[in-house]
């Protein structure tokens, strides 16, 4: 039997913009639509930001809600995660749209370089999102952006500040911070097995590192992320069309693996989430 993989559908972001891609979806019907398509192609869960009219990086609850309004009617079952990313966002309102309970919500437990900036997680910071999540019952991804991050997220567990067992998501190949190499992405498995066993984990490599680490995830057991807010191209020399373009270069390879994407329904029951149809 093929183990289902969990295809993860990072729809938008808070860099790239229509002018790098115009397939990036930015308004949230543009948002609705992409990850319809990308549903329909394979993908269980749905990662999202909001954007402001102006393209940048937005914190609205209510846009928060249209999106997930619009892929909750149109996407039954989909798995909908809010970023609780930084990136031009007040610290105060990266946590303000959890009181509308999406399913799962990202929560980065450590600070880091980015390409030209700090994005700060400082521990009380971390800890305030953590007991938010908790309060309104949306599991955490906890976002490993850099090494400590993932004995952080264990120190949480420990706390009774994250449930166990936790989702994780390996972060590789961002300007500063952790690099898209093989033997790292080797000792964070098995150090992740050591101190969270009962962890389920996924890794994402941001840009031309993208195809490289999904075929990775697809060989070890770990659930794949793909979209155009990490990586703009389905070849380095051509821009992807879609979100569901990069969704469907999983699923058409994962028999190559043993592996087929899994239904709402799978991804559901492997990350102890509610079914909702
Ligand atoms: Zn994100």
């Amino acid at each position: 039997m093929a183990q289902p993989v969990i295809i993860t559908v990072a729809i938008t972001g808070a860099v790239p913009k229509k002018k790098d891609n115009p397939a990036v979806p930015v308004t949230p019907s543009e948002q609705i639509e992409s990850t319809h398509q990308a549903f329909e192609a394979g993908a269980a869960l749905v990662h999202i930001h909001v954007r402001n009219p102006d393209e940048s990086s937005g914190s609205d609850p209510e846009l928060f809600g249209r999106v997930q309004e619009g892929v909750r009617k149109h996407c039954p079952g989909m798995i909908v995660q809010f970023s609780t990313g930084g990136r031009g966002r007040e610290p105060a309102k990266r946590g303000a749209m959890l009181y509308l309970k999406p399913d799962m919500a990202s929560l980065a437990t450590g600070s880091v370089n980015f390409p030209a900036n700090v994005y700060e997680n400082p521990p009380d910071f971390v800890e305030g999102l953590a007991k938010t999540m908790l309060e309104y019952d949306v599991k955490p991804e906890v976002e490993v952006f850099d090494l400590a991050m993932l004995y952080n997220a264990a120190g949480l567990v420990k706390k009774g500040l994250l449930k166990d067992p936790p989702h994780v998501q390996f972060v590789m190949g961002v300007p500063n911070a952790m690099p898209a190499r093989r033997s790292i992405f080797d000792f964070l498995r098995k150090e992740l097995k050591e101190v969270m066993p009962r962890a389920t984990w996924v890794a994402a490599g941001v840009g031309r590192h993208q195809w490289e680490v999904n075929q990775w995830c697809l060989e070890t057991g770990g659930h794949c992320r793909t979209g155009l807010e990490d990586n703009l191209r389905i070849e380095p020399d051509r821009l992807a069309a879609s979100n569901a373009e990069l969704v469907k270069k999983i699923a058409d390879n994962c028999a190559r693996f043993g592996r087929r994407p899994a239904t709402p329904a799978e991804a559901r029951s492997i990350l102890g989430l509610r079914q909702t149809v």
